[in-house]
């Protein structure tokens, strides 16, 4: 078409850009939860306190009693691309959650964020509030300890995600979901969620500190698991495998009892998920699914977790290793149990 305006290119603004990646960080309000707990353990919290309304909807707020951020560090970690993790020079070598400095300007570009953050051995705290992507004047604040990061109304700026999102209750699991499963991840750590809807103060979810893992489980998935799992514990080729496994005798009829870490890192992976029924194969009817939670751990080096934003997928550099130590690890332990024979199941 000869009328036809030929299209200049320009730079998109940071306020779009936030917008953009948001839709990619944050899908929900337990993705949001999500960064945010992350956040709280890099910043190495013993006890992490997350209040919700409305599934997540209207607010979330998580309190920690971590090192804390420089109030004059406060405006940059709402920039995109900021971080105090990494220094940009070894992506390959990664021992922190976060790493890659989005999630904050992101809830800052869907939601009204507000952090307020007193660092350690400082004798003032600090808050600085961002909506809209429009950022405000740090303020002095007062805070005790820690740092308190206050998400209200996500997505109000994008009716189109508002739309997506399901029912408050269903919201509401899904962001107590992602605690259980960073709370396996790190037993030492006390966590708690409450949901502060309409004024009133309800426990959705709560774990002490532990002394153990096995501790931790037994909190979470219940001492039945915990009396009735193996102890894993497996090495091949600088890949670990730790945790614990159910017995046969005690599998379920559906996934969603496995809980699956890399370095410490919840993960949703097929190649797992695979090895582990891969393992049971002989001792478990087709329709039962074994109950676990299994810890993979190796040099950061042979692992990528860079893969999508929200690090829940990872790429090994020899998935084979990987899927050989599980199928092997574990079915040492259920010839050890005694169990390699075909088993009736209990639930
Ligand atoms: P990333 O976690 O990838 O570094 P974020 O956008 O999540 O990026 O956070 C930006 C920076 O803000 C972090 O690198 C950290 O320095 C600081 N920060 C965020 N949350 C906390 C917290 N709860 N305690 C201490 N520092 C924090
Ligand atoms: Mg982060």
């Amino acid at each position: 078409d000869r009328n036809m305006i030929l299209p200049r290119i320009r730079q998109l603004d940071e306020g779009a850009v936030n917008r953009i990646a948001a839709g990619e960080v944050v899908e929900r309000p337990a993705s949001a939860v999500k960064e945010l707990v992350e956040n709280a353990l890099d910043a190495r919290a013993t006890r992490v306190t997350v209040d919700i309304a409305d599934g997540g909807r209207t607010l979330i707020r998580v309190t920690d009693d971590g090192h804390g951020i420089d109030p004059d560090d406060l405006p940059m970690a709402l920039s995109r691309h900021a971080t105090s993790k990494i220094d940009g020079s070894d992506l390959l070598n990664i021992h922190s959650f976060g790493f890659r400095g989005e999630a904050l300007p992101s809830l800052g570009a869907v939601g009204r964020l507000t952090i307020t953050s007193r660092a350690q051995g400082s004798d003032g705290a600090a808050t600085i509030h961002v909506s809209g992507g429009r950022i405000d004047a740090p303020r002095p604040a007062a805070l005790r300890q820690g740092t308190v990061v206050e998400l209200r109304d996500l997505f109000h700026a994008t009716p189109a995600r508002l739309k997506f999102l399901k029912s408050e209750r269903s919201e509401t699991m899904a962001v107590t979901d992602v605690i259980r499963r960073l709370a396996m991840a790190e037993p030492g750590v006390a966590f708690a969620l409450r949901d502060i809807s309409d004024g009133g103060e309800r426990i959705l979810f709560r774990a002490d500190a532990a002394a153990d893992m096995t501790g931790r489980m037994a909190a979470i998935l219940g001492r039945a698991f915990t009396d009735n799992a193996m102890s894993i514990d497996a090495e091949r080729d600088g890949f670990r495998l730790t945790g614990l496994a159910g017995l046969p005798t005690y599998s379920k009829g559906n996934s969603v009892s496995q809980y699956l870490f890399v370095n410490g890192r919840p993960v949703r992976d097929k190649m797992l998920t695979g090895a582990l029924r891969g393992a049971y194969v002989d001792v478990l009817a087709r329709d039962r699914h074994a109950v676990a939670a299994l810890f993979v751990t190796c040099d950061p080096e042979l692992v990528d977790c860079n893969v999508h934003p929200a690090k829940t997928e990872v790429r090994f550099r020899d998935a084979g290793i990987v899927r050989g130590l599980i199928v092997s690890g574990l079915r040492h332990a259920l010839a050890g149990a005694g169990h390699r024979s075909a088993t009736t199941t209990a639930e």
